[in-house]
């Protein structure tokens, strides 16, 4: 793990007043937790640009400790790590009547199909295009909400078979996913097994059986091995993030530090107010500083004056309004020691006493994965570990 404790900009980039500080060894180990967990593959899910993570770097980093393929919700996800370079197989799970199935057929992306529509317009596109698409069919086993519904599933399951026998398509996968894989206990889980179990039977007897099947995202995956078949296809735990954090962090490491530069240190006056709408107010003389990290960075505004940061080992707390770029801080009368320039962490691993990302959920009543996918544009995305220091070493 690398530890940072000055602001340390990637070589050669104009420095950032915000960082999320990737550690990619940190993500190679929650590979091998998984792995080891569930007994079976990975297929890395990177979609929503790695969960706020980046996609490409991520999906090495992956793949380079031993993930077996990747998974998207868009074709277009999926076209930008092609762009990228990366050859792995990838599926990309979630379509509009206008995704580009063509370009997905050419690229040779896994298409997880939901409905005879889909399946037609890729079968249309694989005959244009002269090859046969690769596809997985995603049955609907009781989420309702992607996925073949129930009650077309006969249907569906006669037009993969024709389409394969056509040459226009290859079955590759056949895939569902779980209501309550965070309550890995609930009988729901075993009997959304029973039900792929079932429609696996159904595409063989076809004569179009699907070559492997995967259920388990990351709740699953940590806790039920007999669900795992061939591949497990989870997504938070990658990056860290308990997927029932009632039952521990199974041994993974978070991945993403956010860091902020301190931007101004100022007195502030006994009875002043701070922020938009003045929502707090010091009864004291003190010092406060400007952090450059706002709600259009991903810092949730429903956190005003409940959210804290750490500066040099100490804690400080936030006041008044997160704004859209810059919220404040009161470093108390003495100042605590903080200078501009000084380097604020927000989250991170949570080993040095500053939160990690689920303290910000918690206290705002969501979830982890809505925090981290939701950390800006804005912020430069900062790789460390050895496969960070492997990819520059190849691209000097
Ligand atoms: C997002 C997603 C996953 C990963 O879920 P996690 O809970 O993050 O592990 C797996 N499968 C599908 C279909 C998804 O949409």
């Amino acid at each position: 793990m690398v530890v940072m404790t000055s602001h340390d900009p990637t070589p050669g980039a104009l420095p950032a007043a915000l960082t999320a500080t990737i550690d990619l060894d940190a993500i190679a180990h929650n590979v091998g937790v998984l792995r080891a967990a569930s007994g079976t593959d990975l297929i890395a899910v990177v979609k929503a640009n790695g969960y706020g993570h980046g996609a490409a770097p991520v999906a090495r980093a992956t793949l380079e400790a031993g993930a077996a393929e990747l998974g998207v919700a868009h074709i277009t996800e999926a076209l930008a790590l092609r762009d990228a370079g990366i050859d792995a197989h990838i599926t990309a799970w979630l379509h509009t009547n206008h995704a580009p199935f063509d370009a997905a057929i050419s690229a040779d992306i896994d298409i997880a199909l939901s409905s005879r529509r889909q399946l037609a317009r890729v079968v249309d596109a694989a005959q244009r295009l002269g090859r046969s698409a690769t596809v997985t069919a995603k049955v609907d086993t009781g989420l309702n909400r992607s996925g073949v519904a129930a009650d077309e599933w006969a249907d569906f399951a006669d037009d993969l078979a024709k389409a394969k026998a056509d040459g226009a398509v290859r079955v590759r996968a056949i895939m569902c996913h779980l209501v309550r894989g965070d309550e890995p206990e609930h009988p729901l889980n075993s009997q959304q097994a029973e039900r792929l179990d079932a429609a696996a039977a159904d595409l063989a007897q076809l004569g179009s059986p699907a070559e492997v099947m995967h259920i388990a995202n990351s709740p699953a995956a940590l806790t039920r091995p007999d669900l795992a078949r061939d591949l497990v296809r989870p997504g938070l735990a990658l990056y860290g993030c308990s997927p029932i954090p009632e039952r521990g962090d199974f041994g993974l490491v978070p991945a993403m530090t956010l860091r902020a530069e301190v931007a101004l240190v100022k007195t502030l006056a006994a009875g002043q107010g701070v922020s938009y709408n003045h929502h707090w107010t010091s009864e004291r003389d003190t010092m406060i500083a400007v952090i450059p990290a706002g709600y259009a960075d991903g810092v949730p505004r429903l956190l005003s004056n409940q959210m804290r940061v750490q500066i040099n080992g100490r804690s400080f707390p936030q006041v008044g309004r997160i704004c859209m770029d810059q919220f404040v801080i009161d470093l108390g009368p003495d100042g605590g020691g903080v200078a501009e320039g000084d380097i604020a962490e927000l989250f991170g691993t949570g080993a040095d006493g500053a939160p990690i990302a689920r303290e910000w959920a918690d206290q705002i009543g969501t979830i982890d994965y809505e925090i981290i996918s939701g950390i800006g544009a804005r912020a430069h995305r900062r790789y460390v570990g050895r496969a960070a220091r492997e990819t520059r070493t190849a691209q000097r």
